[in-house]
């Protein structure tokens, strides 16, 4: 008798046993089809054995095996077991996490092909076009070589210029065939001469053959991404392979074509979540197979197996977007670290702003620092200013000081960019008679008024409602608006400086496909320009003339109740202010505060991030947060609060355990959202082992819990937002 050990995508930690018929030849790693809770099901085949504990009466024989060979090798598959126990998740669910959505469903592995553009004979030919993005698009495949269709659509081409393009017979399709990049030499488009330091860390990481990580903390603008793409020279050269993970907002065109024209006619793939579920089965199987040299992508890239693997890059390792927040609540740098690990070669860690956590095994020399002070090409670094809000008569949010130093700046021909962290026009309505809050009705915050759209959105559950126009508590009709968001700003600031054209940025104004480029490329024609953003602005864009940057509302970071809350305000500040000044002389940076003298404020103006990051490393110590403890959540929701705290209570032992302290249950952060309740229990230890004892635990425990199946409930190890 021979028995298949699977993992199946149920919430539960543990694996199943079925009995396999004499000719059925799966392997561990490969999938089988096998039938649970009466359903038919894909499962993953974790051991093979010729003993099973289920009684030979109930054990149940797999349906058909659908792989000879594995989807995941052993490696892979050890990779996963980690990650699974890591964040205390199922095995299976954390298997199918990784999966592309096709796997998942049971399609074979070499299912489908997507073919590249290429250009025709007339095609390289061509070099006036009436249709000037027609002409781009040519362009970029000259300068960079084939790509997918989506490539192109990432690089911000739309699909009605691929098709007029293919119907003028100056691209056409083609299917990959060259998979020999190994055995080419590598050719290399135009580089710089390194700068001393530059050179210091590149060689650094050249002369690194094993595992070992490395900090690389510069700058904006010191060139990082120079000192990537010539670290990965090396690698590439040997014919290893690279992954480099990016932020969810940071694969831009700009950064992507870097990778393209550096590395001529080497096979470069692109990894993110908008790509379909054939793209994504390709781009993993060309992975798999050593077909493509490297790949760059968000955060699930660090799943995608690779063949031979020698060389990660995390790029703004400190960005929340490499952090899943739900399902397996994986960090993909962190995950990156055990890759790299297990396949013995460099990883670099790449910010201007690292995370504490970081920063403290880099100063504990578990991580390699590896500085660059200085900006490639300006010598200048930016000035930062201080406006004190107190007593200040604003006008739509900006001191006056504020916008004199923007009408300056402006009429010097320089840019501006005014930097709001809150989408919308105002993040709240509020009735004037009697106090009335425009609340969302589902969540324990209020919905923004979006003023274009004439409808209240809350930011959290998505609900949209109209605007009333009388207030619903006492019929007033005195409603306005409360607070600033970037419509509103966008609105004064258009009526204030009416001479030069103001752009917003944010996610509203970008949801057309292709708007956002539209957009970038106004702005890089240069001269006198208002820009207007959230965070899309504070990551990836060059913006060669902005000159000043204003910051409104920095004082939300300082007094939260989230202990990480001053770092993600100094890690933004620093990254915003980083747009400014980039070409040629120093930029000024005003940062509107109520606070001027909050310690590390002053800190962060007057010394810089590292320095700030030291000194508030130093404070976590001394409150023995993370990383001098180690956390972990437990979080559950439900429509009935009691429920919810009744489960979470329960989970609260008796008598202590050793070297664990638990805090809660205490309300999250936002105590209501999209209608359910949701409370949270604390997690902390010393000892990082300790931690995953007791989570082991509990694990267990609260999989048998009658109250598990009726509360929504997670484990979150090492969370973002606590
Ligand atoms: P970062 O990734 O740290 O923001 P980049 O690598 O993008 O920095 O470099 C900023 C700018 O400086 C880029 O335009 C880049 O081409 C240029 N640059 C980088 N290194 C050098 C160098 N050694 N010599 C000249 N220019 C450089
Ligand atoms: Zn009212
Ligand atoms: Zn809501």
């Amino acid at each position: 008798m021979r028995f298949a050990e699977v993992a199946l995508k149920v919430p539960l930690h543990r694996t199943f046993d079925y009995r396999l018929e004499p000719q059925q030849q799966p392997c561990v790693g490969g999938r089988v089809r096998v039938k649970f809770a009466n359903r038919a099901c894909v499962a993953i085949v974790v051991a093979l054995k010729s003993h099973s504990d289920v009684p030979a009466e109930k054990i149940k024989a797999v349906e058909s095996v659908l792989d000879t060979t594995p989807v995941l090798s052993p490696e892979h598959l050890g990779f996963l077991r980690f990650g699974a126990q890591y964040y205390c998740h199922p095995l299976g669910e954390t298997l199918f996490t990784a999966l592309p959505g096709a796997l998942r469903e049971g399609e074979q592995v070499d299912k489908t092909q997507v073919p590249v553009l290429t250009l025709t004979p007339a095609g390289r030919e061509t070099t006036q076009l009436r249709a000037k993005k027609q002409l781009a698009l040519l362009e970029q495949l000259r300068s960079a070589g084939d790509a997918t269709a989506s490539e192109l659509k990432t690089l911000g081409f739309s699909q009605a210029q691929i098709k007029a393009l293919l119907e003028k017979a100056l691209i056409k399709e083609e299917l990959r065939t060259d998979t020999h990049w190994q055995s080419r030499p590598l050719q290399l488009g135009s580089k710089p001469r390194l700068n001393p330091e530059q050179a210091t860390a590149c060689s650094a990481i050249n002369s690194e053959t094993g595992f070992r990580t490395f900090l690389l903390e510069g700058v904006t603008g010191s060139g990082k991404t120079e000192v990537y793409l010539q670290s990965l020279e090396a690698i590439l050269a040997s014919g290893k392979q690279a992954l480099v993970l990016v932020p969810e907002i940071g694969l831009t065109p700009q950064t992507v074509n870097r990778f393209k024209r550096r590395f001529e006619g080497l096979p470069i793939d692109l990894w993110h979540s908008n790509l379909t579920d054939n793209e994504r089965l390709h781009t993993w199987r060309r992975a798999e197979l050593g077909e493509s040299a490297l790949v760059i992508g968000t955060r699930s890239a660090i799943f995608l197996p690779f063949q031979t693997l020698g060389m990660i890059v995390v790029d703004e390792e400190h960005d929340g977007s490499f952090k899943q927040q739900d399902g397996l609540r994986y960090h993909a740098r962190d995950l990156a670290a055990y890759r790299a690990a297990q396949g013995r070669f460099p990883l670099i860690l790449g910010t201007a702003t690292p995370a504490l956590e970081t920063l403290q095994k880099a100063l504990q020399n578990r991580y390699q620092l590896l500085p660059l002070t200085k900006r490639a090409q300006t010598q200048q670094d930016n000035r930062f200013m201080l406006v004190d809000m107190k007593g200040q008569a604003e006008q739509s949010g900006f001191a006056k000081t504020s916008l004199d130093t923007m009408a300056a700046t402006l009429a010097r021909g320089q840019q501006v960019m005014v930097f709001l962290n809150r989408r919308g026009f105002a993040p709240t309505l509020i009735c004037h008679e009697c106090g009335w809050l425009s609340n969302c009705t589902r969540c324990s915050t209020s919905a923004t008024y979006h003023k274009s759209l004439s409808r209240l959105i809350c930011h959290h559950c998505s609900e949209q409602a109209f605007v009333p126009v009388q207030c619903p508590d006492c019929g007033s009709t005195q409603i306005m608006p409360t607070g600033y968001g970037t419509e509103q700003l966008e609105e004064f600031l258009s009526q204030q400086f009416a001479d030069f054209p103001v752009h917003r940025i944010d996610r509203d104004s970008t949801r057309r496909k292709g708007s956002l480029e539209t957009v970038l490329d106004e702005i890089n024609q240069g001269g006198a320009r208002l820009l207007i953003g959230t965070q899309m602005l504070a990551k990836g864009h060059h913006f060669a003339d902005v000159n000043l940057v204003v910051i409104l509302d920095v004082d939300s970071g300082l007094y939260s109740c989230d202990f990480r809350a001053t770092e993600h305000m100094a890690q933004l500040i620093t990254q915003v202010a980083g747009r400014a000044g980039r070409s040629g002389e120093a930029g000024t940076v005003l940062l509107q505060t109520h606070f001027p003298e909050h310690p590390l404020l002053q800190d962060l103006v007057n010394n810089g991030y590292q320095d700030f990051a030291r000194y508030a490393l130093r404070e976590r110590e001394e409150t023995q947060m993370p990383p001098y403890s180690h956390l972990a959540l437990i979080r559950a929701e439900a429509t009935n609060a009691q429920l919810v705290m009744a489960f979470l209570s329960d989970l609260v032992p008796a008598t202590p355990y050793p070297g664990i302290q638990l805090l809660g249950p205490i309300p999250a952060p936002m105590e209501r959202l999209a209608g359910k309740y949701r409370y949270q229990l604390h997690i902390q230890a010393a000892q990082r082992k300790v931690l995953h004892q007791y989570l082991a635990q509990l694990a267990d425990y609260i999989g048998q819990h009658k109250l598990a199946n009726r509360v929504r409930w997670s484990i979150d190890v090492d969370p973002m937002d606590t």
